[in-house]
């Protein structure tokens, strides 16, 4: 059993989610900052007009992958469903967002690589970043995230091809005040060896991958 962390290491293209009026479930989100806010239609984007990529993430931090990769997974696993993105005249797109609503419990405190800032005070779920070195002559690195789950909790999941994190990343506003627009933290998406295994056959473009560290 293996599971890994994806992450998009290209500039992030067009937009998606809260500013192009999707809808969201707050039954199991934070009343006070909306993270946890759960995604229940297509999700809307703007700007995806000539992407010709397999896999890209948008600027509000969507994964999106391409009708014909969502076919290659299809073929090998005909169970694994994702729903298609829409435009904001509900037209469907060939893209699908690589989404799911199983969230993970939290991860063990023994997991590095990562930063808290700006978190709220009353879930305290957001806030979450990974970890980078900034300085001003070099190129910035980023730490590398390892976050560990004990094998009995991931292994309750272990049928599941895609999973997200409790712990979101970014900071959340449900209500826009100031300079801040509604947006909600989006979790870190992870995948089955499996899923990374099909992503790899594929030489998608863009895509990194850091696995999940399991202890007894
Ligand atoms: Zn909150």
């Amino acid at each position: 059993m293996k599971y890994h962390i994806i992450s998009y290491i290209k500039a992030p293209i067009g937009e998606s989610g809260e500013c192009c009026k999707s809808e969201y479930d707050f039954s199991n989100a934070c009343d006070f900052c909306g993270t946890g806010a759960e995604l229940v239609s297509h999700l809307k984007v703007k700007g995806f007009s000539k992407i010709s990529k397999d896999f890209f993430e948008t600027l509000d931090g969507d994964f999106i992958i391409s009708k014909r990769i969502y076919e290659v997974i299809r073929k090998i696993k005909p169970d694994f469903i994702l729903r298609p993105v829409i435009d904001l005249k509900g037209n469907i797109l060939e893209y699908y967002h690589l989404y799911t609503s199983i969230v993970l419990p939290r991860f063990e405190v023994q997991s590095t690589g990562y930063v808290i800032d700006g978190q709220c005070d009353k879930c305290k779920r957001n806030g979450y970043f990974n970890h980078a070195i900034i300085s001003p002559d070099k190129p910035t690195i980023v730490s590398p995230l390892n976050l560990i789950y004990k094998e009995p909790t991931i292994g309750f999941y272990q049928n599941e091809l895609l999973l997200k994190t409790w712990e979101c990343i970014g900071l959340s506003n449900k209500v826009a005040f100031g300079n801040n627009i509604v947006g909600y933290a989006r979790p870190w998406i992870i995948v089955s060896h499996e899923l990374k295994e099909i992503f790899e056959s594929e030489k998608i473009i863009g895509i990194e991958f850091e696995e999940v560290i399991i202890i007894k």
